[in-house]
């Protein structure tokens, strides 16, 4: 059995998912970070960054909407550590193409809700079964299940559609995940991003970069990946341990609607 608390962290090799497996590491956490694949440039330059923070690093290769190989995965971690204290299902994707919503096709649709909602609520049932029969193992074990959703879970944007109602339908996920595992001594929370600065906004940073200087973020400029990750130290920490279920807003302010 691992000494150290485990975290497993999906779309870990860039964006919003690295920077949370840098600071689960400098909280103390080994990290078995999940991408597509284990060894694309960006997975092999984490982890050394990793390990400098005296963590171990385990790169697994899946896409998490193969929901049929999450067993497989989540055994090679228990076989690796004999424990797993978090999961942060971060892994998120947007359309290739940017549809308007009469536009959509089937094929985007069920494969943006296959990453999106299908695998995140897959991966959580299982590493749930696994955290309740292993919180009663490990000593000072405290569990905790975090689902990174988007502010277009509250937010219509007609040529998002998929991703709008994948994350909606992710929250409510998130919420009774947090209702059912309270009584397991797990705790669940939302992370819900607004505007971060990643590889998924490069492509509409124009457009943003103009939003955000006419007033849509209140606090007037992008996220950062190391925004949201700072919430999720403070979570793992142990620091909102009595606020199961709760949603926990890093956008600058997009919530607040004002006249
Ligand atoms: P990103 O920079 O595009 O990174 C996405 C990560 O997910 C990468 O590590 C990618 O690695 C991995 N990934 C993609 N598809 C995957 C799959 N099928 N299975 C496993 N891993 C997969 O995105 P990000 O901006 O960091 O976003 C992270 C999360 O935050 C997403 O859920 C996103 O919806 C949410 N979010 C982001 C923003 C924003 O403004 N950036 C706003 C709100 C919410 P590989 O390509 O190597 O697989």
């Amino acid at each position: 059995m691992n000494s150290k608390p485990v975290a497993i962290i999906t779309g870990a090799s860039r964006g919003i998912g690295r920077a949370i497996s840098m600071a689960l590491a400098a909280e103390g956490y080994d990290i078995a970070a999940i991408a597509r694949t284990s060894d694309s440039e960006c997975m092999l330059s984490l982890q050394p960054e990793v390990e400098k923070l005296g963590a171990s690093f385990f790169p697994v290769g899946l896409d998490v909407a193969h929901t049929d190989l999450h067993d497989e995965v989540i055994s090679s971690i228990l076989q690796r550590y004999g424990r797993i204290d978090v999961l942060v299902n971060n892994a998120g994707i947007a359309p290739i193409e940017r549809k308007d919503l009469l536009d959509i096709n089937e094929e985007a649709f069920d494969s943006i809700l296959g990453v999106n909602l299908r695998g995140p609520v897959f991966m959580a049932r299982r590493v749930a079964r696994e955290m309740i029969w292993l919180k009663d193992q490990v000593k000072n074990c405290r569990p905790s299940i975090i689902f990174v959703t988007s502010f277009l879970a509250y937010t219509s944007f007609t040529h998002g559609f998929e991703v709008c109602i994948s994350k909606a339908a992710l929250s409510m996920a998130a919420l009774v995940f947090a209702d059912r595992l309270a009584e397991e001594g797990i705790n669940v929370y939302e992370i819900r991003p607004g505007l971060i600065k990643t590889e998924l906004t490069t492509r509409s940073k124009y457009k943003f970069d103009r939003l955000i200087t006419e007033g849509l973020i209140p606090q007037k400029r992008w996220g950062t990946p190391d925004d949201v990750a700072k919430a999720v130290a403070s979570l793992v920490r142990g620091d909102w341990s009595f606020s199961a279920g709760t949603i926990f807003e890093v956008s600058g302010g997009m919530n607040i609607k004002s006249i």
